[in-house]
């Protein structure tokens, strides 16, 4: 077994304890291994060992490893894009991924709708929430998020999922708790008023390597790990 192979077991069997503890179906918690800043290979081993989602950060790092992954695994991926979204990136972006995570302003969404091929379904999107008023610049505010959810809700090109969260890393995971509560009841609330058809608005993005048990009891439905799976990266 190679080490992703490894460490993959490993994070599923801690994401099955988590689901046990907080009363949750595992099939409730997609995991979406994040690659950016990995080798072709690494992914290629996570594929193989049953892995089928991937969220990369950089666009042309991405696109550069798409192709080569799915040979290399040999069938079709899942692509999550779970970096910051600029305009001039949005065209590349709604032709090759299934999914955005970090969507928080209006204009993005717009273009995303527009720029999504015929012929492929609506663009999933997350509506990224600066929940415990993080230092990143990234992220609507809570209060901005009804109003931006109806919005994109009414696009064609995308179908909005749910909402997303990026909080500082604490050393104490225990410290993130409240944002992923406040993430969840946020989400709930958007749920309860009628800007946003629910049946389709039920997706929680949040939880990292060091902190994804306690998303997963605080209701996550998506969680993201890059480093529990392939090790430390250089961050630029
Ligand atoms: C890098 C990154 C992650 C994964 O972080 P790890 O600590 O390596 O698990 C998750 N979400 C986003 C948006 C990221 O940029």
């Amino acid at each position: 077994m190679t080490n992703v192979a490894k460490q993959l077991t490993e994070v599923r069997s801690r994401i099955a304890s988590a689901c046990a503890r907080s009363g949750r179906d595992p099939s409730g918690v997609r995991l979406i291994a994040i690659s950016k800043k990995q080798p072709t290979e690494a992914l290629v081993a996570a594929a193989r060992s049953g892995q089928n989602i991937f969220g990369e950060n950089y666009l042309q790092e991405a696109l550069g490893k798409i192709g080569p992954v799915e040979a290399g695994a040999g069938r079709p991926l899942e692509w999550h894009f779970t970096g910051p979204l600029q305009s001039n990136k949005t065209a590349d972006i709604a032709a090759h991924f299934a999914w955005v995570h970090g969507v928080d302003r209006l204009r993005i969404a717009e273009r995303l709708s527009t720029q999504r091929p015929a012929g492929l379904p609506p663009l999933s999107v997350c509506v990224q929430v600066n929940i415990s008023g993080e230092d990143s610049k990234s992220g609507c505010l809570p209060e901005q998020a009804p109003r931006l959810c109806a919005d994109i809700a009414a696009l064609p090109g995308v179908h909005l999922r749910g909402l997303m969260c990026l909080p500082q890393a604490m050393e104490d995971p225990e410290s993130t708790r409240p944002a992923f509560r406040a993430l969840r009841q946020l989400l709930d609330s958007i749920r309860a008023s009628d800007a946003v058809d629910p049946g389709n608005f039920d997706t929680l993005s949040m939880g990292m390597s060091n902190d994804f048990e306690i998303a997963i009891e605080e209701g996550a439905t998506q969680i993201r790990v890059g480093t529990a799976i392939f090790g430390t990266r250089d961050d630029r």
